[in-house]
């Protein structure tokens, strides 16, 4: 990657964030304390896409920060990436809450706030133009797979994303954090599959096919 090209892409990450940034399209847009648009490497191999800021993130304005933020960077390190290698954003950029009479808590976004946002996520796809895209947790993978994509029974395989991009899902860090005994082991088993997919995929994709073997010695002078 030139450095010509990252500083473009820089450049247009910084634009669409302040757009996002103005954005007021839901009623969330006002609520919310900071937009959370996303960040890492726009060069980035692997794009992540989660489901929506929460709390942390909100008063932060940066996506995975809080506990589920910390089991996700231990999950890219049991494949040797960094946060910094990726790129991490959300199906929605603004925290989705609801107001229970004492406080805020966190929902799930709603369809509208998804198809609202969904061009600024498109944006950064293609700006970043990741060699693939990890879902996590069943609402980023239905925005991208449909809505009868099965985590439970589809995560861990690979679909053709948008802009053909190789796409998996695998459980949600916070869905993952919840679990305990028996449940959370096999549940670990399963993402590490998942995850090691991910390395075979960033590892095999974009690199030129082995050469085919040394032709025999043409027998030139019979
Ligand atoms: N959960 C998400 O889906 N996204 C975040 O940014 C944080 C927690």
């Amino acid at each position: 990657m030139s450095v010509a090209e990252r500083a473009a892409r820089e450049q247009k990450i910084a634009n669409a964030s302040a757009l996002v940034e103005r954005c007021r399209k839901c009623e969330i847009g006002s609520i919310r304390e900071n937009a959370v648009y996303g960040e890492g490497d726009p060069c980035a191999p692997l794009l992540i896409v989660g489901e929506g800021p929460g709390e942390t993130e909100d008063k932060l304005g940066r996506p995975f920060v809080g506990r589920a933020g910390a089991l996700l960077e231990k999950m890219l390190g049991a494949i040797a990436l960094r946060r910094d290698d990726v790129f991490i954003c959300n199906t929605v950029k603004c925290r989705p809450t609801f107001d229970d009479g004492v406080r805020l808590r966190n929902r799930a976004p709603s369809p509208e706030e998804m198809s609202n946002c969904r061009p600024y996520l498109d944006e950064q796809i293609e700006i970043v133009r990741p060699k693939a895209i990890l879902c996590l947790g069943a609402p980023a993978a239905k925005s991208f797979m449909g809505q009868k994509f099965s985590i439970s029974k589809q995560r861990g395989q690979w679909f053709e994303g948008p802009s053909g991009i190789a796409t998996i899902a695998t459980f949600h860090p916070a869905y993952i954090l919840r679990m305990t005994g028996g449940e959370l082991e096999a549940t670990k088993r399963l993402v590490w599959a998942d995850l090691k997919a991910i390395r075979t995929k960033l590892d095999t994709v974009d690199k030129p096919p082995p050469p085919a073997a040394a032709p025999a010695q043409p027998t030139l002078f019979e």
